[in-house]
């Protein structure tokens, strides 16, 4: 399966409104509908945890269909909800109904921990949603326990299984590689998609706020591939251009992909914005400049006030994010606030 996901969900041809001032148009939005989280990753979450935010500050979700509808008519055709762990906020399947039946677009997609997706998994698909990235960095229950913090691993599992059978039209697995924590499983997880024929996304650690990142622990996409290639036969997959995965099929079936946003970023082909949580866009995951959108709705502001603020944000966008040392020293949100 590549990095292209199905056009399910009433496709448009409006012209794109979100081009910004190094030619990127942007069509995909990610959207955090918490900043909370029921498992506390060592390399998203800081060591000395969070302080959730206060549910008046989040965004409710007629704030979040009304942004979404802006979005998509100024050029959106992706959004992906995710979190912190998405599935912790209550009734996400009233927003998930509300975002599927936007006229304008093509996919509707969720990051999940999966702890909680096996009772829910049928029921989002039923709603629209059609496409999925699970998280999984382990297949060993205590070492889930040590990079989770908490002892899900079997719920995990079970998600996994149940949104397998579930048939949603694209299901990945994102594997997060650490040196000397879980790159000695890359084998076991291109293993899974040759034999579950899933997409395996591994995807290069980034440094954020007071997540234990330093440079020797990244794993490079060119390592991991050159592993993988002594046991499979590997095709690359030339998908969409702003695509941020190097996709290869496995032959018999599968196929593995490589986030190198540490090695070799795609910075030039971006087509990105987020939301985070309480309101603010972020034009790009690196740089800590936000707008925030919840408190000008809350103040009474139009659409074409919404409207402006959005191009404001993406007129400030960077050409490229800079070199990891340095945004590991910088200021920025922690991940579990960001969304990925
Ligand atoms: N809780 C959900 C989950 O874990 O899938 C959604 C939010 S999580 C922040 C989104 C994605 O970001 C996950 O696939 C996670 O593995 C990835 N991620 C978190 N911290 C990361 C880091 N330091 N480097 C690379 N990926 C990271
Ligand atoms: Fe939670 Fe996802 Fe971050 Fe892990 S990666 S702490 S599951 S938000």
């Amino acid at each position: 399966m590549s990095d292209t996901e199905p056009t399910i969900l009433n496709p448009s041809a409006s012209p794109n409104q979100l081009v910004d001032s190094f030619g990127r148009a942007h069509t995909y939005l990610r959207i955090s509908v918490t900043d909370r989280c029921n498992l506390r990753c060592t390399y998203c979450m800081p060591h000395e945890g969070m302080k959730w935010k206060k549910r008046d500050q989040l965004l409710t979700y007629e704030e979040i269909t009304r942004l979404a509808h802006i979005f998509t008519a100024m050029g959106i055709n992706k959004i992906r909800l995710t979190g912190g762990e998405p599935m912790v906020r209550s009734e996400l399947t009233t927003l998930v109904k509300a975002l599927g039946q936007i006229p304008n677009l093509k996919t509707l997609a969720m990051t999940t921990n999966a702890t909680l997706l096996a009772e829910h998994a049928q029921t989002l698909k039923d709603l629209g949603l059609n496409a999925l990235n699970i998280s999984l960095d382990t297949f060993s229950k205590e070492r889930f326990q040590a990079i989770t913090r908490l002892d899900q691993f079997d719920q995990v599992i079970n998600g996994i299984h149940t949104a397998i059978a579930c048939g949603f039209a694209s299901l990945k697995l994102n594997m997060v590689v650490m040196a000397g924590v879980n790159d000695d499983e890359i084998m076991a997880f291109a293993d899974f998609a040759a034999t579950h024929k899933i997409n395996v996304r591994f995807i290069e650690y980034m440094p954020f706020k007071d997540n234990s990142w330093a440079s020797d622990k990244v794993v490079t996409y060119k390592d991991m591939l050159e592993q993988i290639e002594r046991r499979y036969e590997l095709k690359r997959i030339e998908g969409d251009r702003s695509a941020v995965a190097k996709d290869y099929a496995i032959t018999g079936g599968g196929s593995v992909s490589f986030i190198t946003s540490m090695s070799e970023s795609f910075c030039s082909t971006c087509n990105r914005l987020r939301l985070t949580a309480d309101g603010s866009i972020k034009s790009c995951l690196f740089y800590a400049a936000e707008i925030n959108l919840r408190d000008a709705m809350r103040e009474g502001a139009s659409d074409k006030d919404l409207k402006e603020m959005i191009l404001f944000s993406l007129a400030q966008k960077p050409e490229a994010h800079p070199p990891a040392e340095e945004i590991a020293a910088g200021e920025n949100r922690a991940m579990i606030e960001i969304g990925g």
